[in-house]
């Protein structure tokens, strides 16, 4: 066997998928990365009722937009279940399982009478050792896995340490249903040492499993993979995340704007710190990820930090690829359609140079949509309450001054000339540059923040400016 490392993501296709269940991809992604290996995705379908093709979707959807890119084509479990049967049935040969034959009803009733005597409600392994000639004419049976009785089950946990099991506590649990479906339980090892997964990283909630999968495996001999179960993520409150906390479909953070790598770079510092580096690349990440960094204790999802965060991202990002994440997310950002729909060549060359200047005033894309609005505004702008406020009778005979000074200005139009001629003009009126500045930007853009005023005109351009500026004097 070779050394190289083989993770896997292994979600169950229930609804979308869930933050958490990203940070789980994330780790099991860099982990992979960061040692030259591979990262497989299993998609855990087995569960027929509640498994639907549109979970499927948005999770296959979800970790595109993030980025975390699997090997190979995705397994479905559900497909494999003639294997996971194979494998319980030569289990029973070798002697390592068995046939159990009770009804729903004698299994409560068992479990009734083992609490009476203050017992856990076990399996009380009824059928271990009898002769299958016994068996009931006619019936299946559902095969369990003879669980060892004494001593105890270690799992060598990268993130939460030594973990002992006590062997009295593990009954001889079912993995193969009398209809012959396999249980989650035995699906999950078949899969894991059919695919060659070296290493399980995973959220804390599966410890215990982790216990009764290590039967499975020593019960075929198999290797049992570096196990790191890492702590669930908290709200605020430090109760496990919820939808009263937030949202909790990665989707979600989609459409309020986040960038991925900024969410991958929060999410990877939820649980796990490389120094005091808060802001990092993905590249970063890669190289600095260890998955024994992760921290035992859960960890509180802040979503103002994430937010921080991802405006730290933004003005980062190159403007050419900002400009592209924004356009390719717009359909999904609260009022991106109808951007998106006005998005023509010149409005996405007025768009790329602004986004200097509206970068610096925003912290999400949704932020940014906002901001680019007075681009794709229609005359006579609509002016908000604290432009209007600047736009005061005194104010208005200083634009007048401003549109004749502009309209005078002669050659290129740049936010240099634009600047050049509305000092000038300032100087000579004696006026403070604000007082001209401020409603010259809300006759601009209707609003009384913007990027400078100098880069707004000169992206509208000079005849839309002059017109906008008109609007106001008039
Ligand atoms: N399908 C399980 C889940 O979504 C994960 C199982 C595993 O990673 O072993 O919680």
């Amino acid at each position: 066997m070779s050394d190289k490392v083989v993770t896997r993501f292994a979600p169950s296709p229930t609804g979308y998928l869930h933050i958490g269940g990203a940070r789980t991809a994330l780790f099991n992604w860099l982990y992979a990365k960061h040692t030259g290996g591979t990262m497989l995705l299993r998609i855990e379908d087995t569960d027929r009722e509640r498994s639907t093709e549109a979970a499927t979707a948005a999770i296959l959807d979800g970790l595109t937009w993030l980025g975390l890119s699997w090997d190979g084509e995705a397994v479905s479990q559900f497909e494999r279940a003639p294997r996971h049967r194979e494998v319980a049935e030569e289990l029973v040969r070798l002697g390592k399982a068995y046939y159990s034959y009770e009804t729903p009803a004698e299994l409560e009733a068992m479990r009734e009478a083992a609490r009476a005597k203050g017992l856990p409600p076990r399996y009380n392994g009824q059928w271990r050792d009898r002769d299958p000639s016994e068996a009931p004419p006619g019936l299946k049976g559902a095969i369990r896995i003879k669980a060892p009785t004494e001593g105890e089950t270690v799992v060598h946990d990268r993130v939460q340490g030594e973990v002992r099991f006590p062997n009295k506590d593990l009954d001889d649990f079912i993995i193969l249903r009398s209809d012959g479906n396999p249980t989650y339980m035995h699906a999950v090892v078949v899969d894991d040492h059919d695919m060659g997964v070296t290493h399980i990283i995973r959220g804390d909630d599966h410890l215990t499993n982790a216990a009764r999968q290590t039967v499975i495996y020593n019960a075929m001999g198999w290797d049992v993979p570096s196990m790191s179960h890492i702590p669930l993520i908290h709200g605020a409150d430090g109760a496990k995340l919820s939808k009263r906390h937030g949202a909790l479909g990665v989707e979600a953070y989609r459409s309020m704007g986040y960038l991925p790598e900024a969410l991958l770079n929060y999410l990877a510092r939820l649980g796990w710190s490389h120094g005091d580096d808060e802001i990092m690349s993905i590249k970063d990440m890669i190289g600095w990820f260890d998955i024994g960094d992760v921290n035992k204790g859960a960890a509180r999802f802040d979503f103002a930090k994430l937010e921080a965060l991802n405006g730290v991202h933004m003005r980062k990002m190159d403007d050419h690829a900002l400009f592209d994440i924004f356009v390719a997310t717009l359909p999904y950002l609260e009022g991106g359609s109808a951007l998106a729909a006005r998005l023509d060549d010149q409005k996405k060359a007025q768009l790329l140079a602004a986004l200097p200047g509206l970068k610096e005033r925003a912290k999400t894309l949704v932020e940014l949509v906002d901001g680019a609005g007075f681009l794709f505004a229609e005359r006579p702008l609509p002016v908000d309450e604290k432009a209007a406020a600047l736009l005061s009778g005194e104010a208005r005979a200083v634009l007048r001054g401003a549109h004749a000074t502009l309209t005078a200005v002669s050659g290129d139009w740049t936010a240099a000339t634009a600047e050049a001629a509305i000092r000038d003009f300032a100087q000579a009126g004696g006026h403070k540059l604000g007082a001209v500045a401020q409603p010259l930007r809300a006759a601009l853009t209707g609003r009384s923040t913007s990027p400078g005023v100098f880069d707004v005109l000169a992206v509208l351009g000079r005849e839309e400016s002059l017109a906008r500026i008109a609007d106001q004097i008039d």
